[in-house]
């Protein structure tokens, strides 16, 4: 057993050398799926299926070289969908190393924050409501203590350990206070152990996966009866079997969008990652996605809207009121105004509110910070300010942690009790409040929030209070205090732009209505009304949905189950609910919510776990940045899936020309083509689309939403530019025989030159790829009014298709497996054509498009 010092805890060398011994208190990972697994489960996915089927068919079907280049396309394309989701992966766990695990533990003898990683058994922890318990542990000293063990057990209903009785790894801290020994750590505790037990978690179907596996299953069908279908036409119009199936191939290879899903989990990991630069951590990449569509935020007040560093401003006893200055949360007072008798009233009241707190101001690099509870802190400051030696204060024999329903708490310090809370909460359980309600009112009213304070001397021979009701009763009111939480910069700004971007935002708090009505005004969310009161609102979710439905709602005195109710409300009513929280209690309205918002500062680990979307730094306008980070990813996706849709008309139209001439006029483009396009020079620029930064417009469009692949999607894409493609591609290979003396009602010409026009023809669509490119950037205005150095990487993926064609045109081995050839002059002509006739087009269809909208 190692040696244990005054207060409990270890030595850091102790507990370094522990650390050695016993390793990191990190949970063993369950056995990675081997890569090379993880490589074939991307070779054996439904498009990849369709692949092999097609492959083995081309060897039944006596043509071995179809056969193997369907496969090598199917390996290629699983190697670059296996890097992308490795990409992908690595991004996933960058995000989550960023939000380390802390634990409170006595270390040489004060108490300090570690990362939960460096805990070792004999540890001394001090745990607090909200926190996750990071290693089993023994209890040694408790308060109230409750425990959510579901995690390991199951089993809803918490648990109360006592002194004695362990608490595992994993489990929460709902309620209370202890002190435990760290028994067991990592590999060595009861979770780990069951982990080992049970198979991994199963995954749900988050929307976007079930989206996304709808889209594969639509297209893979679409593609096979495209197929069937074209073989069914091939035979009926006289086609030998080989032809017709070779025919059925092409289509259904065409049809499929080969490099698409790979690209859309890495975009949204590219977005889940520029959500982390500005300070938003996704817990899960769909978040990024669901982000996007957010119509409504639901936001707390104190630390989101505000900036959470409080100061005690005004502070009113039955003497009278006094304003006190000073700087952040620095002991000492600039000024003091008010009556002496006023003054002198202070000090009683500023010992009972910080006996009740266990915020504290400390100097840290010459500066005065909080720790713990802001609020609090700012009572240790005030109480210093006024004059009274916080330092030398006894520590209490009991306390009751403060409770957000009943919204007070209290201590026992020297026989004597002390309660702070709100003041409803307070002032009712005081015999001496004449004075209060007209302090009360003119304090809430300058916006800031009031804490009344109380006590009372325990009688002689009562007991203890074993219950928080026991001790609250018959108090003498000691005084209210004002404090005040300056709003935070931007926030007003952003509140406008939220009602540009079509987003509705509500204050939700615990606050007084006062108070939040003030703030509210303050930072413009609400511009005229009065507050809603959080037990007023009706309980019939129809109705409270329809009475919250509007911009610049702001409910005051909300109980967390209130939360709860204003999320599913909101939500039957069809809007995609942000709701932001911090506690214990806010937990289940944050999974509620299609977006939780958990604080990364402020919030406990409880919060944290049940969120979506951490804000690292707390602040509202985070959550707005990430919107339009998810909207842009949202818009991403659709256009590259735009962009990849768009070839494939090009792609089949061709084979359905060859099918319906019956074989006489000559099949432009081939399968191997198709594919070279499909998986050779369509992968980069659609990739480089995904990285496209958010426009200026981003923010002033409605919420984006529904279907990935929607009617606008399709409509350009198999109706717009699509058919413009394939036209130029055949009028390319028409135009090469043309030049050739070739005329209709001739038979066509034989030899090289079909090789020439065929190059023709793939070019074309390579550079209508080109200008799609461009096209799809933007869904309104057309591509030369965008500025080119908004997406760099847009003009090196182009750039590199440029060259890939060329390789393939010209490069005798490329050129011959595609059997194709450079295209004539009168070819090359007509396929450069594909370049403005895809701008063109595309122009007009969005004008027409605009006009009528
Ligand atoms: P918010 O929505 O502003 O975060 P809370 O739910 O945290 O509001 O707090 C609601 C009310 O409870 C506060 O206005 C305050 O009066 C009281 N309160 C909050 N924290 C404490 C505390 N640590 N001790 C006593 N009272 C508190
Ligand atoms: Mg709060």
């Amino acid at each position: 057993m190692p040696d244990i010092d005054a207060t409990g805890g270890l030595t850091t060398a102790e507990a370094s050398r522990l650390l050695t011994e016993h390793g990191p208190n990190r949970m063993p990972l369950p056995p990675a799926t081997p890569w090379i697994v993880r490589l074939a489960a991307q070779m054996g996915h439904l498009f990849a299926f369709l692949f092999w089927c097609a492959a083995v068919l081309a060897f039944i079907a006596g043509m071995p070289q179809l056969g193997a280049a369907i496969i090598v396309v199917v390996v290629i394309n699983g190697l670059f969908a296996f890097a992308q989701e490795e990409r992908a992966q690595h991004a996933a766990e960058g995000l989550r190393r960023m939000l380390p695990r802390l634990a409170h533990v006595i270390r040489d003898g004060r108490l300090r924050d570690i990362n939960a990683d460096e805990l070792v058994p004999g540890d001394v922890v001090v745990l607090a409501e909200g926190d996750r318990i990071s290693a089993d542990m023994s209890i040694c000293g408790v308060t109230a203590l409750s425990v959510d063990t579901s995690t390991l057990t199951g089993e809803s209903v918490p648990e109360h350990p006592a002194v004695g009785e362990t608490v595992f790894a994993g489990c929460f801290v709902l309620e209370g206070e202890a002190r435990a020994r760290v028994t067991a750590t990592g590999a060595d505790t009861r979770l780990a152990g069951i982990a080992r037990l049970t198979a991994q978690e199963p995954s749900t179907l988050t929307p976007l996966r079930r989206e996304l596996s709808r889209m594969s299953r639509l297209i893979a069908g679409l593609a096979t009866a495209v197929g069937v279908c074209f073989f069914g036409l091939a035979c009926l119009v006289g086609m030998p079997a080989t032809d017709g199936f070779l025919f059925a191939v092409g289509v259904t290879v065409a049809v499929v969008p080969e490099g698409l899903l790979p690209t859309v989990t890495l975009s949204l990991a590219m977005g889940a990652q520029r959500m982390a630069r500005r300070h938003a951590l996704v817990r899960h990449l769909e978040a990024v996605q669901t982000l996007g569509s957010t119509t409504f935020i639901c936001t707390d007040k104190t630390g989101t809207l505000t900036l959470n560093q409080m100061s005690v401003v005004q502070v009113w006893t039955a003497a009278g009121s006094v304003c006190i200055d000073g700087a952040g949360y620095a002991p000492v007072a600039a000024a003091i105004r008010g009556s002496p008798e006023s003054r002198r009233a202070l000090a009683p009241l500023a010992m009972a509110s910080v006996s009740c707190s266990t915020g504290r101001v400390r100097l840290v690099d010459g500066m005065w910070t909080a720790h713990g509870d802001p609020m609090e802190a700012a009572l240790d400051a005030f109480a210093q300010r006024v004059g009274v030696d916080t330092a030398m204060m006894a520590e209490p024999s009991v306390r009751f942690p403060f409770d957000p329903r009943r919204r007070r708490m209290s201590v026992v310090v020297d026989r004597r009790v002390f309660v702070k809370g709100a003041p409803e909460a307070i002032i009712p359980l005081c015999h001496n409040t004449s004075g209060s309600s007209a302090a009360l009112a003119q304090l809430t009213g300058c916006g800031r929030r009031v804490l009344a304070v109380a006590g009372r001397d325990l009688e002689a021979g009562e007991g203890l209070p074993a219950t928080a009701a026991e001790g609250e009763h018959g108090l003498e009111l000691l005084g209210l205090i004002g404090l005040e939480d300056p709003p935070r910069d931007g926030v007003e700004a952003v509140l406008h732009t939220c009602r540009s971007a079509g987003i509705r935002v509500a204050m939700i708090t615990g606050d007084h209505p006062h108070t939040a009505e003030a703030i509210a005004r303050d930072v413009g969310l609400m511009t005229s009304g009065r507050a809603l009161l959080g037990h007023e609102l009706p309980t019939d979710l129809g109705a409270l949905g329809e009475l919250l439905d509007r911009d610049g709602v702001v409910v005051a005195r909300v109980e967390p189950e209130v939360k709860l109710a204003i999320a599913r409300a909101l939500q039957q009513r069809g809007h995609v609910v942000a709701m932001t929280g911090d506690g214990v209690n806010d937990a289940p309205a944050l999974r509620e919510a299609a977006i939780g918002v958990a604080m990364g500062r402020s919030g406990t680990d409880v919060a944290r776990e049940a969120a979506d979307v951490v804000l690292l730094n707390d602040d509202f306008t985070t959550i707005v940045s990430a919107i339009e980070q998810g909207r842009s990813t949202f818009i991403n996706i659709r256009r590259f899936l735009t962009y990849h849709l768009t070839d494939n008309v090009a792609e089949l139209a061709p084979f359905l020309v060859w099918a319906l001439s019956a074989g006489h006029f000559p099949l432009a483009i081939g399968v191997l083509q198709v594919l070279a396009l499909d998986i050779g020079t369509d992968v980069l620029p659609a990739l480089a689309l995904g990285a496209e930064p958010p426009g200026p417009r981003t923010l002033q469009s409605p919420p984006v939403g529904g279907r990935l692949l929607n009617r606008s999607v399709l409509t350009r894409a198999f109706g717009v530019l699509g058919p413009v493609e394939a036209v130029i591609a055949l009028a390319a290979f028409v135009a090469t025989f043309a030049a050739v003396g070739w005329r209709p009602g001739l038979p066509f010409p034989v030899g090289s030159v079909v090789l020439s026009a065929s190059g023709s023809a793939f070019a074309a669509i390579v550079f209508g790829q080109m200008a799609n490119a461009y096209v799809c950037r933007s869904s309104r205005s057309p591509a030369w009014k965008q500025p080119v150095s908004t997406n760099p990487l847009l003009m090196v993926a182009v750039g590199v298709e440029l060259l890939l064609l060329l390789v393939m045109l010209y490069v005798p081995p490329v050129a011959n497996l595609l059997h194709h050839a450079g295209p004539t002059v009168v070819g090359g002509a007509v396929a450069v054509c594909a370049v403005p006739a895809v701008l063109v087009a595309d122009a007009l269809y969005k004008r027409l498009a605009l006009r009528r909208k």
